[in-house]
């Protein structure tokens, strides 16, 4: 996480160690279509302004300034799992979003999202966990890649299956790490 503040122009940087990343997805009022993992790896990701009140202290100015925050991805782990936001609490009730979000079985670079200068960083996908159902009453199955072709999980019972990955259920998403070209320095 990046903070810069308004007043002084210092920058400082925290770090968090992530298992997941809990992605929100844009509204589908907005959009009218279905969108992209890579659109809620942007809104995620997108500088944020901070009113004084929600600031962190700055450092430099020793209070609370009006700053933006951006976050990045300074190391990425071997096993990437990104939670799709579909659960939006507002102040009197939780809603449930099935705007359907589609997302790259191979090759979804996190490049973006890194350092500057870091080269692409691709994930494959192996793993889906769907959740259908409201906020009151859901079912969750999974889907699991298994060599070449994809396993439905559904209870007791399990399919092979090639097409439907994506569903406007996709709850949770499985990704490894296949090459990282990126320099430690
Ligand atoms: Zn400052």
């Amino acid at each position: 996480i990046s903070l810069h503040c308004s007043v002084c122009s210092h920058y400082s940087n925290t770090f968090d160690v992530f298992c997941d990343l809990s992605l929100p997805i844009p509204k589908k009022s907005d959009i009218g279509r279905t969108v992209t993992l890579r659109e809620c790896l942007d809104l995620f990701s997108q500088e944020e302004k901070l009113d004084q009140e929600n600031s962190p202290m700055c450092e430099r100015c020793n209070r609370r300034t009006e700053s933006t925050k951006r976050l990045t991805i300074q190391r990425f782990p071997r096993i990437l799992v990104i939670h799709l936001n579909r659960f939006a609490m507002s102040r009197y009730s939780i809603s449930k979003s099935t705007v359907p979000v589609s997302f790259p079985l191979n090759g979804l670079d996190l490049g973006p999202f890194g350092p500057v200068d870091c080269g692409p960083v691709l994930y494959d996908l192996y793993a889906v966990c769907n959740h259908s159902g409201t906020v009151n009453m859901g079912h969750y199955t999974a889907a699991c890649r298994e060599e070449e072709c994809w396993c439905y999980y559904n209870d007791s019972w399990c399919v092979q299956f090639f097409e439907k990955l994506q569903s406007n259920q996709a709850y949770v998403l499985f990704y490894e790490l296949k090459s990282c070209t990126i320099t430690r320095k």
